[in-house]
């Protein structure tokens, strides 16, 4: 019952980072608490099928528990694994992807021991949002599940620089009577400082901004004037009160248009509206191992890229014998990709990049290049829609490599596939967001398999006749 203090094992963990414990027949979802905990928690809200709870008591410490070391970890809703060691988030994150195939795909793969590098200070991207604090603008991370601001200016996923930027960039928007933008109200101009770096140290700030406020080319001035790292300021104009957080206008207040960054040996301009992966020294390593399970050729092959945001995927691991043919539906994204394809020496007639729906994508292929024979797909969490799933299968590529963030989405597709012949054995978690709840995996999913099928039951078929 709500308030009661129960007694609790617990015995598994979710992605979202609650800790799972079972009691007279009920589930409860406990955070910060680890597989192996035994603990005191308080009910805070019961459900019909699991109730949350809330520790009050570590009564037996789990072998995989550290001490925190980020003073808002149980406050911020980005770390949910600071209280583990990195080990034991990896198998967890092995176990995660496990358990989906297990339970959503309801297939046997192997799934690989999750592939990861330095757990700490690899983000080169923040998104923080702003808020009205009492002595003036404030900004940090949001709260677990809410939009409540939990002030920080030093992480440990992220390079200080991102928060000594948007601190100064808050106490001189307040000295310039630019407000910071209110939530409830829908009142204010900045709502959020969006930040990337590139390999060098390079910065392209983005202020995400209610109204186009006559004094923000100002704050770009100080901003610029004080911070050497700065090389390009933009605005994006959002006046939507929604969660999303880039509005459809961006423009440059001084500087660069793009950030120049280099992954796996090719170089990348990239806009502040373009999806780039944030921690490039593992985009690299699942660069690589798309590279490896594309299996492509000296020869050259029809590469297919759906969802692929400025073209580094497709890019990266394209051969010079190979066709290439991207698809993405932002179109600042495309701009990129069809730049970063002449700035690493594709030619236009081997290289077509395309902004519109994935699932065009094979169709568009087909026209220019013929059939592709690999396609590789790197969606959203959402996963595939079933018409890009039908027209992928439609085109009959050898292989299909599937990147996904959202292991519940990717389990779900490939049980569709599996229906259409394609399937897979194994399954590779690579941490890409250490600390946090999110995994991405590849798996590549093969026809080959399928043709094996055909051939074993033709000759299961064939012994029956003789049989009769
Ligand atoms: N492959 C890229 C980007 C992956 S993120 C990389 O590794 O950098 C997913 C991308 O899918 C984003 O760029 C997003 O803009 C794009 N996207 C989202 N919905 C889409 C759709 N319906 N059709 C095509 N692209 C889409």
């Amino acid at each position: 019952m709500k308030n009661d203090v129960i007694t609790i094992d617990i015995t598994d963990v979710t992605p979202e980072g609650y800790g799972v414990g079972r009691s007279d027949g009920r589930v409860y979802f406990i955070a910060d608490t680890a597989v192996g905990d035994r603990v005191d928690a308080l009910v805070l809200k019961e459900l019909k099928s699991h109730s949350f709870a809330k520790v009050v008591n570590v009564a037996q410490p789990s072998a995989d528990r550290i001490d925190s070391d980020c003073a808002v970890s149980k406050k911020c809703g980005g770390c949910v694994f600071r209280h583990i060691s990195y080990d034991s988030e990896l198998r967890l994150k092995q176990s995660f992807v496990k358990n989906a195939f297990a339970r959503i795909a309801k297939a046997d793969v192997t799934v690989n021991e999750t592939v990861h590098d330095v757990p700490e200070f690899y983000r080169n991207k923040v998104q923080y949002p702003f808020a009205r604090g009492d002595a003036g603008a404030t900004f940090g991370y949001y709260a677990r599940r809410s939009h409540r601001i939990i002030e920080c200016d030093s992480c440990m996923l992220q390079d200080a620089i991102f928060g000594e930027i948007a601190s100064f960039c808050a106490k001189t928007a307040d000295m310039l009577h630019i407000p910071a933008y209110d939530e409830a109200s829908g009142k204010g101009v900045i709502r959020h400082a969006v930040m990337r770096k590139n390999r060098k140290g390079q910065i392209l700030l983005c202020l995400v901004v209610a109204e186009k406020h006559k004094k923000l080319p100002l704050l770009a001035e100080e901003l610029d004037r004080r911070f050497e790292q700065l090389i390009g300021i933009h605005i994006n104009v959002n006046k939507k009160r929604d969660n999303v957080i880039f509005g459809d206008e961006t423009y440059r207040l001084l500087g660069e248009e793009v950030l120049t960054d280099i992954l796996c040996g090719r170089t990348f301009e990239i806009s502040p509206r373009a999806f780039y992966q944030v921690n490039a020294v593992m985009a690299e390593k699942l660069y690589n191992r798309a590279r490896e399970l594309a299996s492509l050729t000296e020869e050259g092959g029809v590469i297919l890229d759906l969802y692929c945001g400025a073209g580094t995927i497709g890019i990266s691991i394209a051969g010079e014998n190979d066709k290439l043919c991207g698809v993405e539906i932002i179109d600042a994204a495309i701009e990129n990709a069809k730049r970063n394809a002449l700035l690493n020496g594709r030619s236009e007639k081997d290289t077509l990049f395309v902004c519109g729906d994935a699932s065009v994508g094979v169709e568009e292929c087909k026209n220019r290049f013929g059939k592709p024979d690999v396609i590789i797909v790197d969606p959203p969490r959402k996963g595939l829609d079933r018409a890009v799933i039908d027209t992928i299968v439609g085109a009959s590529p050898e292989r299909v490599v599937y990147i996904s963030c959202d292991v519940a989405t990717l389990a779900r597709d490939c049980a569709i596939f599996a229906e259409s012949g394609y399937s897979t054995t194994e399954a590779t978690p690579f941490d890409l967001f250490p600390r946090t709840g999110h995994v991405e995996s590849v798996v590549c999913l093969s026809r080959e398999k399928a043709d094996d099928y055909t051939r074993v039951s033709i000759h299961t078929k064939n012994l029956q006749t003789k049989a009769n």
